[in-house]
């Protein structure tokens, strides 16, 4: 069977709805690790940092942004987030840790 984006989008929205999200901004971070100089952030090119908002959010899925339910199974959540919290066997990125201990 072929894999659909759209059918994804709709199964996702149902299942993880928009609401549930507490916009922490944490789920746009594409990488982060310790230099000599402290922690660096690379937060998607999309992410507005002084609003923690995404500027493209109604349009993402055209700029290849995962739904919530891709997003839990490429492990791209912290721990605490309201759609992975809950889950028992759900693995968050290593770089998560750092930002915590920031
Ligand atoms: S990590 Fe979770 S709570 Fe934070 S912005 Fe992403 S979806 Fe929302
Ligand atoms: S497209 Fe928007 S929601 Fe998706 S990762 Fe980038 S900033 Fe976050």
């Amino acid at each position: 069977m072929r894999y659909s984006k759209e059918h994804a989008i709709k199964i996702s929205s149902e299942l993880f709805p928009d609401e549930l999200c507490e916009k922490c901004g944490k789920c746009c971070i594409i990488h982060s690790y310790k230099t000599e100089n402290g922690l660096e952030v690379i937060y998607c090119e999309h992410f507005d940092k002084e609003t923690k908002l995404c500027k493209v959010y109604k349009d993402r899925f055209k700029y290849n942004c995962l739904t919530v339910i891709e997003g839990i199974l490429a492990r791209v959540f912290p721990k605490e987030c309201p759609y992975v919290r809950n889950i028992k066997n759900y693995e968050e990125p290593h770089f998560y840790k750092y930002l915590r201990e920031k």
